[in-house]
Order: C-alpha cells, then sequence, then structure tokens
C-alpha cells in the first residue's frame, strides 16, 4: 500500500487552546509537527509565562518537539509603534501577526523544516485573511483555516478536557485596556 508521504511543518502558536484543536487536526491529517512559541506581544510578562507553561503542557500532551523564543517585548513595541491606538483586527494586529509569522519562518528556516502555519486562524475574532496577508512574503507559509469546520467549538471542548487556562484577552497591552 502507498503511503503519502509525511510532511514537516513548523507550527507557531499562540496559546495552548488555540493550539489543542489546531494541533488534533494536523496529525490527523498526517503532518510531523514541531511546535514554535513566539508571542513576545503577550503583557504583562507574567501572562507571557503563564500562556507559555500551558503550551509546555499541551506540547507534551501530544508528545511535540517544542522550540521557545525569548519575550522580546520591546522589539514588539518597536513592529507597532504609531499603531497603538488602531482598533483590534485593524492595522496593529497586522503587524503583530508579520513579526511572529516572520520569526516563525526564520525559526523554520533554521530547523531544516520546510513549511510552516499558525494556530492564530482558530479565533473567531482573527480574519484568516489577514493572516494570509502578513504571511504573505514567505513561499514557506501553508495557509490553514484551523476555524473550519467547526474547529473552534473543538478548541473549547479540548481545554476543558485538558484543563487548559483560557485567557480573557487577546495578549497585548492595548488588547488589555
Ligand atoms: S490585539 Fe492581539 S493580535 Fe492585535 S496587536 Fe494585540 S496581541 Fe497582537
Amino acid at each position: 500500500m502507498n503511503r503519502a508521504p509525511v510532511t514537516d511543518l513548523l507550527v507557531h502558536i499562540c496559546c495552548a487552546p488555540c493550539g489543542s484543536a489546531s494541533l488534533e487536526r494536523l496529525l490527523d491529517e498526517g503532518f510531523r509537527v514541531s511546535i514554535l512559541w513566539s508571542n513576545p506581544n503577550i503583557y504583562p510578562r507574567d501572562e507571557h509565562d503563564k500562556r507559555l507553561d500551558y503550551v509546555r503542557k499541551l506540547g507534551a500532551h501530544y508528545n511535540l518537539p517544542l522550540h521557545e523564543t525569548p519575550w522580546v517585548h520591546d522589539q514588539w513595541l518597536q513592529a507597532v509603534s504609531g499603531l497603538e491606538d488602531e482598533p483590534e483586527g485593524k492595522a496593529r494586529c497586522r503587524a503583530c501577526f508579520f513579526f511572529n509569522l516572520t520569526r516563525t519562518a526564520e525559526a523554520a528556516s533554521e530547523l531544516g523544516i520546510p513549511q510552516f502555519t499558525t494556530t492564530l486562524s482558530i479565533s473567531p475574532y482573527k480574519s484568516f485573511s489577514q493572516i494570509c496577508d502578513a504571511a504573505s512574503r514567505y513561499e514557506a507559509f501553508l495557509p490553514m483555516d484551523f476555524k473550519k469546520p467547526n474547529g473552534y467549538q473543538r478548541s473549547i471542548e479540548l481545554s476543558r478536557e485538558l484543563g487548559l487556562y483560557r485567557q480573557h484577552y487577546c495578549g497585548c497591552e492595548f488588547s488589555l485596556r
């Protein structure tokens, strides 16, 4: 019997709840997944570390390698400079996606992983087309809309099952206020 070749994929994970159903789907579809943590947009630092701890728990649950990048919040603030007062879902968020997806593209290249994607797309509050637009300069980007068919609902179920922390704001200080 011929089997489809396994595809290596680096997955930018924005938080454990969004990762839960996205990773489940990718593993069901036969990808060989590695996870990348790059979310220096999250503020304050304690919140960043708390979300990372739950991502570690999720990575261990699925037995997947997790690559962590540091909380370079000052660099992220520079990347969104001038966009602080933009409403959620507009230009600041596009710049934020671009920042983290650029780091993911660089990590994929360093790790020799041919494609990458992001769990950001599972959120009903984030535009799939805006995410794809932010990643459009990277040929290695694999566009996957994890919302479909019912990814967000599945992420709620899995978060409950696995005891994952579900935050109440997107991440940065501008979404907090
Ligand atoms: S609201 Fe969320 S996506 Fe938008 S800039 Fe802040 S952390 Fe990034």
